[in-house]
């Protein structure tokens, strides 16, 4: 059967992209539909803008140890408006990258919302299209909890368009986007407190690295309240919200924002149409090369639930549109060593193993840490520590993991991914000549064992 397009991606955001940029240039005929915004959450709710954000809080601290080096200034004043507007300029700067990427890829773009008629065919603004491969690449949505109240609750996608900065904010959370949104509004002025159900944020980090960013951010004076969980959420007369906790405790602010997760983006998708199935958490349940339960739909990125990060999204893209179209260059994405950064303030770098993971997995492990307080900070009243840890298997020598808490943790990081993925020992890691003097240098310089 002729089909009008070989391949059909629903949603033009980080995988979808990459897959539909890749799949036409290995000689497909494919087209692109997106509904909201090109780029995706990343672009547009995401990466992008929150990285813009999280620049204009370090300021705050810049100007305050400028003056150990001898500078005054005069009083600062931040001006959210200007932020967000320049932001916005930026964001259509790369919307505009994204349109021209797809068209002289050969993409078409179908701009409105695709919903699925059967295993073979998309409907979009009254037409149909028929594909002889269907890729879901529709991402993930904020989910808030069910509680009395939700709807005076704000999630991320409505943090970047504030008019004004919140004078108060209460951000509940204590993933990637709760820490990365406390340390934005705290570093930019407002009046912060992080509410976190559990004992201690960021499950599933290294414990160290956990305790250290909780040591840190304290002393920044970020009120973090662990072991919180909001009731209900009440309108105040003024404007202001009164927030009941579970505890029977009751605050007062002017937003609250909640970053509990995200769900899979499958509204009005039509999957009812075909034999596509859900995982026991509602994703897209997928096999190995990303084909769901139906032959010619395949699926990737936040959509299937797997790691939820935009390097992934852009490496499943590119393993489909391989397989699909160039299936002698296939190779399958590696979820192993899959380095990452939560820009907290300070920022943690992450990759491989987590002393727990190691020693769950039953390695014989040696800790190696280090903490310091950063050279750029010794001419400042500032005390904040950088936090490095090495976890290595006792047997092999073989480095299972990197952790950081502190400045440029991400970048430091990237590079110390790739001598993982290339089996680095700890040896390998002690020959190294370090660079001088930088903060990364103490990453090739540990010697002792801090616990075995
Ligand atoms: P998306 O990028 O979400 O793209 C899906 C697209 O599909 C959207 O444009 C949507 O409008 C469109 N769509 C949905 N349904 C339809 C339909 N029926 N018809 C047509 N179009 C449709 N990751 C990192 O690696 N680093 C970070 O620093 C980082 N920061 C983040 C910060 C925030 C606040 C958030 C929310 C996420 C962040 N992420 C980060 C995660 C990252 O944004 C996602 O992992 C990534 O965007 C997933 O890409 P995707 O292609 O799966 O989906
Ligand atoms: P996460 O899954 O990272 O964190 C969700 C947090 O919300 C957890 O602390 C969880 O607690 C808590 N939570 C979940 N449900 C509830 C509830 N009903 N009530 C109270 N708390 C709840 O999700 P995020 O929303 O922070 O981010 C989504 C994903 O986007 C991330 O996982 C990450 O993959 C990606 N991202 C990546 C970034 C980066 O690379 N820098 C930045 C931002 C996002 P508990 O731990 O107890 O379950």
């Amino acid at each position: 059967m002729a089909y009008d397009f070989d391949l059909y991606v629903i949603g033009a955001g980080s995988g979808g992209v990459r897959s539909a940029r890749f799949a036409a240039g290995f000689g497909a005929k494919v087209a692109v539909a997106e509904s909201r915004y090109l780029g995706g959450t990343c672009v547009n709710v995401g990466c992008v803008p929150k990285k813009l954000l999280v620049y204009g809080a370090h300021f705050a601290e810049d100007f305050e140890q400028s003056a150990g080096f001898g500078w005054t200034l005069g009083e600062a004043d931040f001006d959210w408006a200007t932020l967000i507007a320049n932001k916005d300029r930026e964001i259509n700067r790369l919307n505009g990258i994204y349109r021209n990427l797809l068209v002289n890829s050969g993409v078409t773009l179908h701009e409105g919302h695709a919903r699925l008629i059967d295993p073979h065919q998309v409907e979009i603004n009254g037409q149909r299209y028929s594909a002889r491969h269907i890729l879901i690449a529709t991402g993930g949505w904020p989910q808030i909890p069910d509680i009395p109240g939700r709807e005076h609750a704000i999630s991320s996608n409505e943090a970047f368009f504030l008019k004004e900065l919140p004078k108060r904010i209460l951000v509940v959370g204590g993933g990637y986007i709760a820490v990365e949104f406390a340390g934005i509004f705290h570093g930019l002025g407002a009046d912060t407190k992080l509410l976190y159900r559990g004992e201690l944020f960021l499950r599933g980090f290294d414990g160290a690295v956990r305790k250290h960013l909780q040591e840190e951010l304290t002393k920044r004076g970020l009120d973090l309240q662990f072991n919180a969980d909001i009731e209900r959420i009440e309108k105040q007369a003024d404007g202001s919200l009164k927030v009941t906790l579970k505890d029977g405790r009751e605050l007062a602010t002017d937003c609250v924002f909640y970053a509990t997760g995200r769900r899979p983006m499958l509204d009005n998708l039509g999957l009812e149409n075909t034999g596509v199935k859900l995982d026991k958490r509602g994703f897209i349940e997928v096999d190995e090369q990303y084909q769901s339960a139906e032959p010619s739909i395949l699926a990737i990125g936040d959509v299937i639930g797997r790691v939820q990060l935009t390097p992934v999204a852009l490496a499943e893209g590119m393993a489909v549109a391989r397989r699909l179209f160039k299936p002698e260059q296939y190779r399958p994405v590696d979820y192993n060593m899959i380095p990452t950064a939560v820009f907290s303030l300070p920022n943690i770098g992450t990759v491989g193993l987590t002393e727990e993971q190691a020693r769950e997995a039953g390695h014989k492990v040696q800790i190696f840490e280090s903490r310091f307080r950063p050279m750029k900070l010794t001419l400042t009243e500032c005390q904040e520590r950088t936090l490095m840890k090495l976890v290595v298997d006792a047997d092999t020598d073989k480095v299972l993991g990197c952790h950081m808490v502190g400045p440029d943790a991400g970048e430091i990081v990237q590079g110390l991914a790739i001598a993982l993925k290339a089996g680095a020992t700890k040896r390998d890691f002690d020959e190294t000549i370090g660079v001088h003097p930088t903060a990364a240098e103490e990453f090739v310089t540990m010697r002792t064992p801090v616990a075995g």
